[in-house]
């Protein structure tokens, strides 16, 4: 692939063409850096037609640990069993989403371990009907694994906005490989689809630099959230835990490299070939370039973040995958942090603003 076929993809692209699968894989792969930074430039550039230099900021509320699967890359599998299991209780999960409020977000995450048992969802919807009683309200997005239809309508119901519930990977045959049998493609995707049809903003992602995954698996990737019409994107780099059963995955500078740049990669294929999307850039970015990380993946075209604005105590329990930055930082000191990094790189946090993707009205207009 010469500079100038590259080119001539990439412009195909970003003046509106629809990129077969082979193209997208040619996108994800720049034969040069200065192709690959024409790629970053591009994205941003297209992200900041549509949202000008504006950040969508979600304090991010990390509210139980507590699972019910056991995905083999996870920090809290079920059956991993040096993790302290907690649940925040209502006070404190309120008193962090007004933080989030206070601190002009707009916007909350609540994310948990799965469960579906009925004490569990019941609680959620409580908390919803809680949160939607506050002074000014932020809107929220929840990401609680796989439920029922009835049990995402309550949700939606009780004033959640926007669900996430990443795929994984698209390759049926890779996410077969990093979960156990009980957690199946079919069922995840067919959740997904439940989650559109109860009437969420509807969330995917992957994971990036999975054992045995290529450049033509991400491409998959990105093709399924255009033919899901997906309105939002999480999605970062697989980091290992080493309390898992892909804890000993290779994880050597190279390796971790390649995770980082492909996650870029991804961010601004994904701008380019979905638009109007809220893309975020995640905290495995951060991970893995605690100074630059999330900065970085702004540039390549995302515009979202999801500052923590959970109770530190409870941090070091919801550790994921190794690494896990601001363990220490209470969601003050993160907020603060993170204005100076966006000053630096000319974007602005949109104040008070719940911040839904064009692509929801979009699509549910159409
Ligand atoms: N239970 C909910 C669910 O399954 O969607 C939300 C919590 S789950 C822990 C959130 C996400 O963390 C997963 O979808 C997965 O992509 C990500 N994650 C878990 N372990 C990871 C790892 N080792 N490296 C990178 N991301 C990881």
């Amino acid at each position: 692939m010469t500079t100038e076929q590259y080119c001539d993809i990439l412009n195909f692209t970003a003046s509106g063409g629809k990129p077969d699968i082979t193209q997208i894989e040619v996108l994800l792969s720049p034969p040069d850096a200065e192709c690959e930074q024409k790629l970053f430039d591009t994205a941003l550039k297209l992200k900041r037609e549509i949202f000008g230099n504006l950040v969508n900021l979600r304090g991010l509320i990390e509210f139980s640990n507590i699972c019910s699967c056991d995905c083999l890359y996870c920090g809290i599998r079920k059956s991993n069993p040096k993790v302290k299991r907690y649940q925040m209780s209502d006070e404190e999960i309120l008193h962090s989403a007004k933080l989030a409020s206070d601190f002009g977000y707009g916007a909350v995450v609540l994310q948990s371990g799965e469960r579906s048992d009925r004490h569990f969802t019941g609680r959620v919807t409580q908390l919803l009907n809680k949160i939607a009683e506050l002074p000014s309200p932020p809107a929220v997005t929840l990401s609680c694994g796989e439920q029922s239809l009835e049990v995402y309508k309550e949700w939606v119901a009780a004033g959640a906005k926007r669900y996430l519930l990443r795929i994984e990977s698209a390759t049926e045959e890779i996410f077969r490989r990093i979960h156990p049998e009980s957690t199946t493609f079919a069922n995840r995707k067919a959740a997904l689809l439940r989650i559109r049809e109860a009437g969420f903003q509807t969330g995917t992602g992957v994971m990036i630099g999975l054992p045995g995954q290529t450049l033509h698996h991400l491409a998959r990737d990105i093709e399924f959230f255009r033919d899901m019409d997906i309105d939002m994107i999480g999605m970062g780099p697989f980091l290992p835990q080493s309390d898992t059963p892909m804890g000993d995955a290779p994880d050597d500078e190279q390796t971790v490299a390649r995770r980082f740049s492909w996650s870029l990669r991804m961010i601004a294929v994904t701008r380019l070939v979905l638009k109007d999307v809220n893309i975020a850039s995640t905290t495995a970015l951060q991970t893995i370039d605690p100074e630059n990380g999330r900065e970085r993946g702004l540039l390549a075209g995302a515009n979202v973040i999801m500052p923590n604005v959970g109770d530190i105590s409870y941090r070091r329990d919801y550790q994921l995958y190794n690494g896990k930055p601001a363990l220490d930082e209470n969601g003050r000191e993160i907020r603060e942090k993170l204005l100076e990094s966006l000053r630096k790189i000319g974007e602005v946090p949109r104040w008070d603003a719940s911040g839904d993707p064009p692509h929801f009205a979009r699509r549910t207009n159409s």
